[in-house]
């Protein structure tokens, strides 16, 4: 079946894609092998020479792949750069780290000599997102590649052109042919390949269902999986928090991409006392932002990436309100050929309505109100998700004792909006998935953690 992919502020097709065979993908799984059984003798300067010049091409063609990004799934042109230069940093830390993270560790038992090494595990498999269609995968093929594997990506159906384009990048760094390639597939296709002997593990970033689908093939085979699923991230706002720096904190981090990022702040669990003047500044900046042509460069709002996603989004929005959600601001769907949703607020969102349970992928804020800060805490952990979550507070002290020990999530951050660094570690706890990605942490995932013994 083509791939058709649709560019999501216009509505028009904007390329056919050829399916990748079923005959391309076994050649494609097979290529990806033999280049790893040298790939894998290769010592971490060499590898790490390629990688700086990965680094290269993304940030020489920062403004091609912005384009592409656009076009595919509608973020804004400036932010399409960044993320190609984010890409490039994750590259840079991998090629100067690596070599220190997998170093063998050296044990005292009563060996003569015994240590941990870490070895690659072969060829993985990387199921990816649309929403961030660069870093998503190269936050992933960074550690994977230096660690001494190859990689095979599926990503997201409607963001082809930048599928190709990464593998393009690199083929342009000078890596081995087969090292990174892609296939064009649809998720359904997913188990087929999983199953394949000589694809060793997978990862996933995507939706809850996804994951549950790819862990359940992957544990049937028994191999190795890292899944980066969906967050309802909360943003707890306790009442002596600076009111001006925090309501400008959880604007952004609400609108970050059109609001499509698993880490976007989605529920503001905020303090009665401050609860009036935190809605009325949160209104008046969510909807000071400028929405348009993800192709202008002072656009900050794109289209939703996709007609569908969008509609659903909005469904979700109507039922709350119908479950007695009041709406503050948007909520409505503009009379436009593009796939645009509003920034919208929802306040007196409660139990049981959509804005609270689900994950609501775009601009769509819920203000959860709270008497105090016990409260705020157990409503940020009445979630199924456990992605991110922050506090904001005017003690720092008090924030850090939340982060820590009470918010049930894979990152907390107090008086700043959660965010993805090459340097720390990314993941989630319940149902936002499993594994890390990121850091010393993230190379060790696709390793053999391998114990030697030297009588
Ligand atoms: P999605 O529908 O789950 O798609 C993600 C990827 O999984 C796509 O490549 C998709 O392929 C594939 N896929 C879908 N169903 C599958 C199945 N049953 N078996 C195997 N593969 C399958 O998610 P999305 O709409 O693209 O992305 C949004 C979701 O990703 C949100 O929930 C968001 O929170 C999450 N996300 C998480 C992180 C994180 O780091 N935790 C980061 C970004 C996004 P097709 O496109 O061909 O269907």
């Amino acid at each position: 079946m083509p791939i058709e992919t649709i560019n999501p502020a216009t509505g028009e097709t904007i390329k056919v894609f050829e399916e990748t065979s079923a005959t391309d993908v076994e050649k494609v799984i097979e290529s990806s092998h033999e280049t790893f059984l040298k790939w894998r003798g290769t010592d971490f300067k060499h590898r790490s020479i390629l990688m700086k010049k990965a680094a290269q091409v993304l940030r020489e063609n920062s403004g091609e792949y912005a384009i592409l990004m656009a076009q595919e799934m509608g973020k804004p042109i400036r932010d399409g750069r960044a993320e190609a230069e984010k890409c490039a940093w994750v590259c840079d830390y991998y090629a100067e780290n690596a070599a220190s993270f997998l170093a063998p560790e050296m044990i005292e038992t009563d060996a003569t000599k015994s240590f941990v090494t870490f070895q690659p595990l072969g060829v993985v498999l990387a199921v990816m997102p649309w929403n961030f269609p660069f870093w998503q995968v190269l936050r992933f093929a960074a550690p994977a590649l230096m660690a001494g594997n190859t990689g095979i990506l599926k990503h997201a159906s409607n963001v082809p052109a930048c599928a190709l384009a990464i593998e393009d990048v690199f083929r342009k760094a000078g890596f081995p042919e087969h090292a990174f390639r892609t296939l064009l597939i649809g998720g359904s296709r997913v188990a087929s390949v999983i199953e394949h002997p000589l694809v060793k593990a997978v990862t996933l970033t995507g939706s809850t269902p996804a994951g549950r689908s790819v862990a359940q093939k992957a544990g049937e085979m028994l191999k190795k999986t890292v899944l980066e699923l969906g967050g309802s991230d909360p943003y707890v706002v306790l009442e002596d928090a600076d009111l001006e720096a925090t309501v400008a904190t959880c604007v952004t981090s609400r609108l970050i991409n059109a609001g499509q990022s698993c880490i976007a702040a989605k529920r503001f669990i905020v303090v009665e006392p401050l609860r009036k003047e935190f809605e009325n500044l949160f209104v008046e900046q969510m909807g000071a932002r400028k929405m348009g042509d993800p192709l202008e460069e002072d656009t900050d709002i794109g289209p939703q990436a996709r007609h569908d996603l969008r509609d659903e989004l909005h469904d979700q929005v109507v039922r709350s309100i119908e479950m007695g959600a009041k709406c503050l601001l948007g909520g409505e769907v503009p009379d436009d050929k593009g796939a645009y949703y509003p920034p919208t607020v929802l306040t007196e969102v409660k139990k049981g309505m959509p804005a609270y349970e689900e994950e609501l992928f775009g601009p769509v804020a819920a203000i959860i109100p709270v008497e105090d800060e016990n409260e705020a805490v157990r409503v940020a952990n009445d979630s199924v998700f456990g992605l991110g979550a922050a506090v904001f507070t005017g003690d720092s002290a008090k924030g850090e004792e939340i982060a820590s020990y009470e918010l049930e999530a894979g990152c907390c951050f107090v008086n700043e909006f959660v965010r993805s660094d090459p340097r720390l570690p990314f993941g989630g706890v319940k149902e936002s998935g499993y594994g890390r990605e990121l850091s010393h942490y993230g190379i060790k995932e696709f390793v053999n953690i391998k114990t030697v013994y030297v009588k």
